[in-house]
């Protein structure tokens, strides 16, 4: 099923759109099929599942992070199997992200993930404060910012997902369009299996989908 999965998803996906493959609480054997049926990048939403999986699928996919970030979670290991950090919200974070990066030579790639739907306890930097997270982010050197990521709120219907990725995309460009120095803007990843296709077309180039790909959960949260 995986496989039939990945490669209907990857055949209808338009050209330019890269495919995150959500692997949360499944196992590292699945998420091999995943890769052997063509996904290019995992993402983790928890460091050690990650590693768990990084040890049987290893380099054969890039690994990014999408998870809820705490300080804590951000040691030399994890620093060294990541590719990409697609949720980074706090000026504080992303010093602890370049600290451990400046120990083993590495410039991280990372998105500002933006709360677009505004919900109180979500992760993410609100709309209005994206801009001078980019900049002060943009001053460390062991960081790279490439983009933005949003979750938009849970909603029943995926169209009503649709504004959320809007507002994101008018900051994606309105940033854009500022030229910062080490800074370039080149990914917005939204959209999950419900909503990857509305996200598409509000200008999203990474979708990161779990269900479509391996089915419904059993346990864990979002
Ligand atoms: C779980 C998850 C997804 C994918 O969710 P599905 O609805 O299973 O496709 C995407 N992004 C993040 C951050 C997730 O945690």
């Amino acid at each position: 099923m995986i496989k039939q999965n990945v490669q209907k998803i990857l055949v209808e996906l338009p050209n330019g759109i890269e495919l995150v493959a959500a692997a949360k609480t499944r196992t590292p054997e699945e998420i091999l099929q995943a890769v052997q049926a063509g996904v290019k990048i995992i993402g983790a939403n928890y460091v050690q599942e990650a590693r768990r999986a990084y040890e049987v699928v290893g380099e054969k996919a890039e690994w990014h992070f999408i998870g809820t970030l705490q300080k804590h979670n951000v040691r030399r290991k994890m620093v060294e199997m990541f590719d990409m950090i697609e949720t980074v919200d706090s000026l504080e974070i992303a010093k602890e992200i370049d600290r451990r990066c400046a120990q083993i030579g590495k410039v991280m790639p990372i998105l500002v993930e933006i709360n677009s739907g505004r919900e109180e306890q979500k992760s993410g930097v609100l709309p209005e404060d994206a801009e001078q997270l980019v900049r002060d982010v943009s001053n460390l050197r062991n960081i790279k910012v490439m983009g933005l990521m949003t979750m938009g709120p849970r909603l029943g219907n995926p169209e009503d997902a649709r504004p959320y990725f809007v507002e994101t995309r008018k900051i994606f460009e309105r940033i854009k369009g500022l030229d910062l120095p080490n800074v370039e803007m080149k990914y917005l990843s939204m959209g999950m299996t419900t909503s990857y296709k509305i996200a598409i077309e509000e200008g999203a180039n990474i979708v990161r989908i779990g269900t479509k790909i391996f089915g419904e959960r059993d346990y864990g949260n979002s």
